[in-house]
């Protein structure tokens, strides 16, 4: 068993460290925090220019066809300076990049996968609705109709990261009247400038540089061809971009950690209490060591799980696991953190404070832990909470 990286990762690893010093300073991500609701065009454009969506393309569509663990490495990189970032490249190289890489027609990876690596072409996954995120089945009400050459979509969405700014909302919709539920989805590309869309800005705590908004589809005509996968059976397709996308958000707990721990580990050394340093209480020593310990710990089970995935073998416990694990771990650093930082904690003064809100988002999203711990045993056999 070799827990290493190989030379080529070590490249990439500090290629990545070094482009992320330079380019999300702390100032410039307390800029970014303070006055955008998403990356500026001329970051997204140094993403670019380090051929960062390229990526994950497969090669016969001009990509790199990297390999989630090599991913893995780069993006580590980026949660550990802007989770709001990392989940603006995301929306795009997770859910544009798998949903048009996994289901796309020919016709639609060519016309579509060049663009992405090019950075112009910006996706988002419209899946959740008000009446709920957990049980997406009982909750979808956004309807899909077949009108001769066209699908006419009424409904609502919420929670949409980076809707604002897509060129494309992928939106998963209820086509099927007389199926069994799981078997009544299909997921379509609506142009975000198509007739009929309107998008609701939804005010948060966290992740102020990479909104979630709501959408709105008042019968929103669409060509049919923009059906991506096959119709009826979105619910079983979109598994394969939902469960890489709990590594993805994994390791955002994972940079939420490792952030937390190095300011905090670098403040006990600075602030003096009753003569010394705040360093020498073993109170906040102990905080520091159990988020030693998580970081480890929610790494070893990310990477476990983007290895898994690369070679071909299950993964779908551990990436749940990993979120699991990444998003407790994050939640801890971020109360013992603002502990350690005592009122400073929650004041904008000091950059933990973007970490510590920011690590809330991830408790329930893309998946809740709760429901993360019943799938974990439901998978094993125990009674299931869902029907
Ligand atoms: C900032 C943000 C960004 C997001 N980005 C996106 C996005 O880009 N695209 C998208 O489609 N969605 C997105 N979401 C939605 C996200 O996936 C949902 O919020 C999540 O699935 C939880 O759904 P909910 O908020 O409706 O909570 P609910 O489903 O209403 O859950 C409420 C509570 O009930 C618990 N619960 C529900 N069912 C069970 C059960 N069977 N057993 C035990 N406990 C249960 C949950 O764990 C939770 O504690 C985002 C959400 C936020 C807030």
């Amino acid at each position: 068993m070799d827990f290493g990286f190989t030379e080529e990762q070590l490249i990439i690893q500090e290629s990545f460290r070094n482009f992320c010093e330079k380019e999300l300073s702390r100032e410039y991500v307390r800029w970014m925090d303070e006055h955008v609701d998403f990356p500026p065009d001329e970051l997204w454009q140094k993403f670019v220019d380090l051929g960062m969506f390229w990526g994950g393309i497969p090669v016969e569509y001009g990509g790199q066809g990297m390999a989630q663990v090599d991913g893995m490495i780069a993006f580590e990189q980026i949660c550990k300076r802007s989770m709001s970032v990392a989940l603006a490249l995301g929306v795009t190289m997770g859910f544009g990049v798998r949903f048009i890489g996994e289901l796309g027609t020919k016709e639609q990876k060519e016309k579509y996968l060049p663009l992405i690596g090019q950075g112009k072409f910006k996706t988002c996954m419209a899946l959740t609705e008000p009446g709920g995120g957990t049980d997406i089945l009982g909750a979808i009400k956004t309807t899909a109709e077949e009108k001769s050459d066209r699908w006419v979509i009424s409904g609502q969405k919420v929670f949409i990261t980076g809707a604002h700014v897509a060129d494309s909302l992928i939106t998963v919709c209820r086509t099927e009247k007389d199926k069994s539920r799981s078997r009544s989805l299909s997921t379509i590309m609506v142009p975000r400038e198509t007739k009929g869309v309107t998008i609701g800005r939804i005010p948060k705590i966290s992740c102020h540089h990479c909104d979630s908004v709501e959408i709105f589809y008042e019968d929103v005509e669409v060509p049919k061809e923009n059906l991506l996968g096959t119709r009826g059976n979105a619910f079983y397709e979109i598994m394969t971009v939902l469960n890489p996308e709990r590594i993805g958000v994994a390791m955002m707990g994972v940079g939420i950690i490792a952030a937390i721990y190095e300011l905090s580990f670098k403040y006990v050394q600075e602030r003096q209490a009753f003569g010394g340093p705040i360093s020498r209480f073993q109170i906040l020593q102990n905080y520091l060591a159990d988020m030693c310990i998580n970081l480890e710990n929610a790494r070893n089970i990310t990477y476990k799980s983007a290895w898994l995935c690369d070679n071909g073998k299950p993964y779908h416990l551990e990436a749940t696991m990993a979120k699991l694990v990444a998003a407790e771990g994050a939640r801890h650093a971020a109360t013992f953190g603002a502990e350690i930082f005592g009122g400073y904690g929650v004041c904008d003064e000091y950059p933990v404070s973007m970490f510590v809100r920011d690590a809330y988002q991830i408790q329930f999203s893309p998946i809740s832990n709760e429901m993360s711990r019943n799938m974990l045993m439901q998978f094993q056999g125990l009674p299931k909470s869902w029907p």
